[in-house]
C-alpha cells in the first residue's frame, strides 16, 4: 500500500478528531476541527458511512486513527503490533510504547520536526547520531539513555536550525517528561520509555487491541 499524499487535513476530517499532522497549525484556531468543534465551521465528514457504525466498524476506525497519527503504513503498524503482543504486560500500553519509541517519532517530540512527516524525512536524509553513530531508518526503536544529536554539518539546514531554535523557545514546555531537549548542543537525551499517561494519542488503544484480536 502505497503513502497517502493527499490533504492531510482530510485524515482528520475522515476521523472527525485532531490527528496533529501539520505541525504548528494544528494549535491555532485555523485548524479546521478546532474550528467545527467551536462552530465556527462544518466538518464534511468524508467517509463516515450513513447507517450505524457497527462494533467493528468503531475499532476499525480506532486503528486508523492511531495508525494516522503516527503516520505509518499498515504493514508496518501491523509489524509493530505484532512485537507489542510478544512483549510482558499490556498489549496495548506495550503498542503505544513501541510506536512513540520510533526514531521519526522522537524527533517529532523533542520540536527538531514540526509533524512526524517532517522529522521523518529529517531522518532518511541521515541529519541524526544516536550514540555518535549515524541512524536513517524511521523505525530504529530508541532505548532509555540514548542520545540523539544533530549532525554537525545539518546544524545550518535552515529548517533544522528554525525548529531548534522554535523548541529552545519553549524551554521544555513542548518536550515530553520522558525526553530531555538541549538545544546548545543540538542533542536530545531519552530519560525513559514513557509510561502510558505521558502519551497524548487520542484514541482507545483497548480498541485496537480488540481490532487485531478478532
Ligand atoms: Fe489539519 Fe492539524 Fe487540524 Fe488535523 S489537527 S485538521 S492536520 S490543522
Amino acid at each position: 500500500m502505497s503513502r497517502y499524499t493527499g490533504p492531510v487535513c482530510r485524515l482528520c476530517k475522515a476521523e472527525s478528531a485532531k490527528l496533529f499532522l501539520k505541525g504548528d497549525r494544528c494549535y491555532t484556531e485555523k485548524c479546521a476541527i478546532t474550528r467545527s468543534e467551536s462552530g465556527e465551521k462544518k466538518v464534511k465528514k468524508t467517509s463516515r458511512p450513513k447507517t450505524k457504525i457497527s462494533e467493528y466498524g468503531i475499532r476499525l476506525r480506532e486503528k486508523q486513527k492511531l495508525r494516522r497519527f503516527y503516520g505509518i503504513q499498515e504493514s508496518q503498524f501491523r509489524r509493530f503490533y505484532g512485537i507489542a503482543e510478544k512483549m510482558k504486560g499490556q498489549t496495548g500500553h506495550n503498542f503505544l510504547q513501541l510506536l512513540e519509541r520510533r526514531l521519526d517519532n522522537v524527533v517529532h517530540r523533542l520540536g527538531l520536526g514540526i509533524s512526524r512527516a517532517q522529522a521523518r524525512q529529517l531522518v532518511l536524509h541521515g541529519h541524526f547520531l544516536i550514540n555518535g553513530k549515524k541512524v536513517d531508518i524511521p523505525s530504529y526503536l530508541v532505548e532509555a539513555g540514548d542520545v540523539i544529536t544533530v549532525k554537525e554539518k545539518s546544524r545550518t539546514i535552515p529548517v533544522i536550525k528554525e525548529n531548534s531554535e522554535a523548541a529552545a523557545a519553549k524551554k521544555g514546555g513542548g518536550t515530553p517528561a520522558w525526553l530531555e531537549y538541549d538545544a546548545a548542543k543540538y542533542e536530545g537525551k531519552i530519560v525513559s520509555v514513557p509510561t502510558r499517561e505521558q502519551v497524548d494519542a487520542p484514541v482507545s488503544e483497548q480498541l485496537v487491541v480488540e481490532f487485531y484480536a478478532r
